[in-house]
Parts: structure tokens; C-alpha cells; sequence
């Protein structure tokens, strides 16, 4: 992906040269988004809950990380990692936070919100398999390089608030996860109160919003292409 190398951080004092800061695109802007943080909730459409064996009536969603690094912007590539036969496809809602918070009321959650972006939370399903057997944490699974591909950033300012609309993803031209955001467990205000009683929420954070049924295997040489209603879309190749 393009990144930035001509940061004003250079020069100002640091021993080793400063990272550029992550950032996406915005639809119908020059401007750029600067990113923060990547937050992701796990398990928030029942369908997908039960697909992985879990059970949506009992076990709330619940939150992991990302590393913003990880962000591969619209058109990009996605190289297969290492150290994973099995890597899948989870095509989710992404919500971009424009304002902060903690403690924030989810009737004044919306509030934060600068706008909405397609994203893929990639995730290498053996190691997280092994991680959930073993009691280990996820970073392995979920947190890799290249893990975060997401759309440019559909502000809010034009489109509203979506709480209704299809979320679907094709992968070499054939639908393989469809679903509509009006399933979602947590609604986006919801999730961004609910984060901000764990976390510190600031400008530039992102949260993935979970994904849909139908996760499954991507190879070298896939064509993923994902899209939000009124949203968005967003294509990767798999290298
Ligand atoms: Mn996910």
C-alpha cells in the first residue's frame, strides 16, 4: 500500500527514523484519515457465532486487536502469510472514529463516528484454533502483517448512519458470505459504548464490526471483493 514517507516527523530528534503513520482514504475528499488504533468484536452476527461452534445466547461478543500497519488500502495486495494453511476471509462493517471518549452513552455514541469503511479482518484460522485451545491470546491469528485490508472511509457527513443494509463478499466472482447489519449482536452504538468502558477511544481508531456467516479459505490468486450498501466496496488480490 502507498504510505506516506514524507512525514513531517523526520527531523525531530528521534534515534531511529519515526513509522509513518497508517492512514485511509476518503470518498469525495483529498483529505486523508490518520489511523490510531484497529479494534475488532468478535462474534457479532449469530449466524457467524454458531458457525464457529460458539453460542450466541450465552457468550456476549467481545473485543481483540489489530495493528494498524496491518491496513492494506482498496486495489491492494494481500500476500499469504506464513506459518498458516488456512487462512479466511471475514468481511466486516468498519466504523472510523472522527472524536474520543470514555465512559461514552450509546445514545451519544454516534457522535464519534467520522464515517464507515468495508474492511476484511483476515485471520489465520489455525493458529487462532490452536490459540483458543490452548488459552493463548489471538495476535497470532488475527494481528499479522497485511491483516486489515479496508475501503476508503464513506463519511458520515454523506451517507448517515447505516444500521440496515447488505454486507456481502464475493470471492472470484462467486458470493461467499452474505448478511445485513441489522444483524449485527451490538449495534455500532453499542459497540463504540461498550469499547469506551475498556479503552481510551480517540480520533483515528477504527473498529471492525464483525463479521457474517460464510468465513472460509482464500489461496494465491483470489479475487476478493467486498461490499457494504451505501458503503462501499473493496477489492484485494490474494499473492
Ligand atoms: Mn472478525
Amino acid at each position: 500500500m502507498a504510505r506516506d514517507r514524507t512525514s513531517s516527523e523526520a527531523g525531530t530528534g528521534f534515534v531511529v527514523p519515526p513509522a509513518p503513520r497508517p492512514w485511509l482514504p476518503i470518498l469525495g475528499s483529498t483529505g486523508r484519515f490518520p489511523v490510531r488504533r484497529v479494534y475488532c468484536v468478535g462474534r457479532n452476527y449469530a449466524d457467524h457465532a454458531i458457525e464457529m461452534g460458539g453460542d450466541p445466547k450465552r457468550e456476549p461478543p467481545f473485543f481483540f486487536q489489530k495493528n494498524p500497519e496491518s491496513l492494506v488500502h482498496d486495489g491492494g495486495r494481500f500476500p499469504y502469510p506464513r506459518r498458516s494453511q488456512d487462512v479466511h476471509h471475514e468481511i466486516e462493517l468498519v466504523v472510523a472514529l472522527g472524536a474520543g471518549g470514555s465512559g461514552v452513552a450509546v445514545a451519544r455514541a454516534l457522535d464519534l463516528v467520522f464515517g464507515y469503511a468495508v474492511g476484511l479482518d483476515m485471520t489465520r484460522r489455525d493458529l487462532q484454533s490452536e490459540a483458543k485451545k490452548l488459552g493463548r491470546p489471538w495476535e497470532v491469528a488475527k494481528a499479522f502483517e497485511h491483516a486489515a485490508p479496508c475501503s476508503a472511509l464513506n463519511p458520515a457527513s454523506a451517507i448517515g448512519h447505516p444500521a440496515r443494509g447488505v454486507i456481502r463478499l464475493d470471492v472470484n466472482g462467486e458470493e461467499r458470505q452474505e448478511g445485513d447489519l441489522s444483524q449485527m449482536i451490538w449495534s455500532v452504538p453499542e459497540i463504540i459504548a461498550e469499547l469506551s468502558t475498556l479503552f481510551d477511544l480517540a480520533p483515528g481508531d477504527l473498529i471492525y464490526t464483525g463479521t457474517p456467516a460464510g468465513v472460509g479459505p482464500v489461496r494465491r490468486g483470489y479475487a476478493l471483493v467486498g461490499s457494504i450498501e451505501r458503503v462501499g466496496r473493496l477489492a484485494i488480490a490474494v499473492v
